[in-house]
């Protein structure tokens, strides 16, 4: 079983991470837990490139070096455990793509559909679980920790933009990305996924 969580700057994804492993190792599954762009060594090379302050790719370069990054981390990581039986927990995949390269900087969305066609072939997540926040309270906590990488300097419109891309994917594939609210405590939010853990996959 595959499942990804996604969500924009300050929705808790971090936190919930920790929260939904436990919730799968607690009924038995064997959970492999990895993120993106990262998930490698080579990935998580990519990675420092891509959150480097300074400069700035194109975003066809970004988008590029994001599926760079997925092809290792898929044929390395997530094929192999998914084939082993384990249960793969991904912190952002494919709709991050969709949200900050396409919604985000306007990369048309036929780009990044032939790419995910090359390096993914047929694999999608079985479940995303996309944590919401209004932008001026993700921005708030973002900030409040004090994270420095250069997607969080961006301007609040990019923000919205990304925000209103992960809702739409959302609202047109309801049965894999469910949308959980995060403006409330962090207990209401890891009891509000583990209801659509046990509703998705029993238990
Ligand atoms: O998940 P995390 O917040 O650690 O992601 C690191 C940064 O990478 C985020 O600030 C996000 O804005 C950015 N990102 C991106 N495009 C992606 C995935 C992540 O711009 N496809």
């Amino acid at each position: 079983f595959f499942i990804t969580l996604e969500g924009g700057e300050g929705a808790g994804k971090s936190t919930q991470l920790r929260a939904i492993e436990a919730w799968l190792r607690g009924r038995g599954r064997d959970v492999v837990v990895t993120r993106e762009p990262g998930g490698t060594e080579l990935g998580e090379r990519i990675r420092e490139l891509l959150l480097h302050k300074d400069g700035r790719p194109t975003a066809d370069t970004e988008t590029l070096l994001m599926f760079a990054a997925r092809a290792e981390h898929v044929a390395r990581v997530i094929r192999p455990a998914l084939q082993a039986g384990r249960t793969v927990l991904c912190d952002r995949f494919t709709d991050a793509t969709y949200a900050y390269q396409g919604g985000g900087r306007g990369l048309p969305r036929e780009r990044i559909e032939i790419l995910e066609n090359w390096v993914q072939g047929g694999l999608r997540p079985d479940l995303t679980l996309l944590l919401d926040v209004p932008i001026a309270i993700g921005l708030k906590r973002a900030c409040g920790r004090g994270e420095p990488d250069r997607f969080e300097r961006e301007s609040e419109a990019f923000f919205e933009r990304v925000r209103s891309a992960y809702l739409q994917a959302a609202a047109s594939e309801p049965r894999r990305i469910r949308v959980v609210t995060t403006t409330g405590t962090v207990e209401q939010t890891t009891r509000e996924i583990a209801r659509v853990l046990a509703e998705v996959l029993g238990g």
